[in-house]
């Protein structure tokens, strides 16, 4: 497939992808797109940054407008479930920016942290499009300002990290509620066997289409991991900001509380640095992330549920201040960086404590990622994969190994991403402290992490914008 219009979508749909300057479907959406437009209910294995948004929003658009209904009051006809704020935000810009010259489409957005009322009148003479969040969702229901007895496709975006963040049940709750005729499209990064089984309840004779092996985005990006004490990392961050060139940096940190120091270390050297987590009002958080896509923050503190659907552009670096005890979310982590399509770079700093998460980080990722070691104390050194230090334990040699555990580098191929160029990013986030997202992690299910495979699926294409600036892309108005 090499063209939109090998597709057959409908013209308003092709104009708006034109103007929009996509010319050349991604992968998953060359696989998922002629599924989808057969009727066909898919499993997309695909993380953000791979253009599943406009795998399934495109076939759903193209779907409304072929067949004109009026939706009854409070009623919708697609129903994209995502884990949280900032993704459903993101979610509902696209099906305005793609269906923008379809007319009716009314596209609402079901989110908490934000006033409900706005939300029930949004629904009062039914949608096309709703975007939600599973509580929020089931709230607007609960309060019968919206049946779901009319939907006609259902999207699951993002299903593993619904069950990370503990929405499992309340998806199933959600799908109870659906008509058994439907179409249903169902994403996610990783297949572990909960979502799995998830999958088997809830699609009928699904096709499987797959991209983004892990192993494929890592491999776009420079890794260096600093072996240092825990009590020494808020210096070393300073020590990294001042010595990196860098454009804009995403700190990521394991806990809220995480985030509030690091900030504080950082503004007391002189750094502006903000941190974005659920504790902050959505006004704050709005404005946080609006000054990070625009260029005037240049360091933002996040954690991995905070930071999960931000889409920003010309992230230089990333920084693990916290490795995280997922691997999972270190990909999903470092994968912030390629998304500019330049030299992203991720510096992961390990303490002590932190050694076993490395090791199951490397043999997720399959490399040892090229370290050095700072560390004052005399402990023992838990460092994981010494002995395949440079090599890939596919054999293939690794890139930016000039320095044998030294600080890594290289100047590898790093492959161009994607710039979500409508997209307006309204920082939201979904009902965090009630599903206490770091209980959430501790408990996800870990058998992809240990069986080492990346799904085994091709090569990723990843997206770029024509005539875009690489290395400056993020620096432009939004
Ligand atoms: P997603 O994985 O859906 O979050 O998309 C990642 C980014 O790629 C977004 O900024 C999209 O606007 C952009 N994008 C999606 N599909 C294409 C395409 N075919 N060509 C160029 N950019 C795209």
């Amino acid at each position: 497939m090499t063209s939109f219009n090998d597709f057959g979508l409908v013209e308003p749909i092709s104009r708006a992808l034109a103007e929009e300057k996509y010319l050349t479907p991604t992968p998953i959406q060359a696989q998922t797109i002629p599924l989808a437009m057969q009727g066909r209910d898919v499993i997309g294995i695909a993380q953000t940054g791979t253009g599943k948004t406009a795998a399934f929003a495109l076939p759903i658009i193209n779907h409304l407008h072929t067949k004109r209904l009026r939706p009854d009051k409070k009623a919708c006809r697609v129903l994209v479930l995502s884990p949280t704020r900032e993704l459903s935000g993101q979610i509902s810009d696209s099906f305005r920016a793609y269906g923008r010259h379809i007319r009716p489409l009314a596209v609402a957005l079901a989110i908490g942290g934000v006033p409900i009322n706005r939300q029930v009148r949004s629904l009062a003479h039914g949608v096309e499009v709703l975007v939600a969040t599973p509580g929020r969702l089931l709230d607007l229901v609960n309060q019968r300002a919206l049946r779901l007895d009319q939907v006609e496709v259902l999207v699951l975006d993002e299903a593993d990290r619904m069950l990370d963040m503990g929405f499992i049940h309340d998806i199933k709750r959600i799908v109870a509620m659906l008509r058994k005729e439907r179409q249903t499209l169902f994403f996610s990064a990783t297949m572990p066997q909960e979502i799995t089984k998830l999958a088997d309840a809830m699609l009928r004779d699904p096709a499987r289409v797959a991209v983004t092996p892990q192993a494929s985005t890592v491999d776009r990006i420079e890794q260096r991991v600093i072996l240092t004490d825990k009590s020494a990392k808020p210096n070393l961050l300073v020590e990294v900001l001042k010595t990196e060139t860098t454009d804009r940096v995403l700190v990521f940190t394991r806990t809220k509380h995480g985030d509030d120091k690091v900030v504080r270390a950082l503004q007391k050297s002189g750094f502006g640095a903000e941190a974005i987590h659920g504790n902050k009002s959505q006004n704050q958080r709005e404005r946080v992330l609006g000054d990070f896509r625009n260029g005037k923050l240049r360091i933002l503190i996040a954690t991995d549920i905070a930071a999960r659907g931000i889409d920003v552009d010309g992230v230089s670096h990333v920084v693990n201040y916290d490795l995280p005890n997922i691997p999972e979310s270190y990909v999903h982590r470092i994968g912030r960086t390629a998304r500019a399509g330049a030299d992203g770079i991720a510096i992961s700093f390990c303490d002590h404590e932190e050694a076993p998460f490395l090791r199951d980080i490397e043999r997720m990722i399959r490399m040892s990622i090229p370290s050095t070691d700072k560390r004052t104390g005399e402990r023992p050194a838990h460092r994981p994969a010494q002995q395949n230090a440079g090599k890939r334990h596919n054999g293939r040699p690794q890139r930016g190994n000039h320095q044998q555990r030294g600080n890594g580098g290289g100047n590898g191929h790093h492959g161009n991403n994607g710039h979500r160029s409508h997209n307006g990013g309204n920082g939201h986030q979904a009902r965090p402290s009630q599903n206490g997202h770091q209980a959430g992690h501790a408990q996800a299910p870990r058998q992809e992490a240990d069986a080492g495979e990346p799904n085994g699926i091709g090569n990723v294409t990843f997206l770029q914008r024509p005539n875009e600036p690489r290395r400056n892309a993020g620096h432009r108005a939004r």
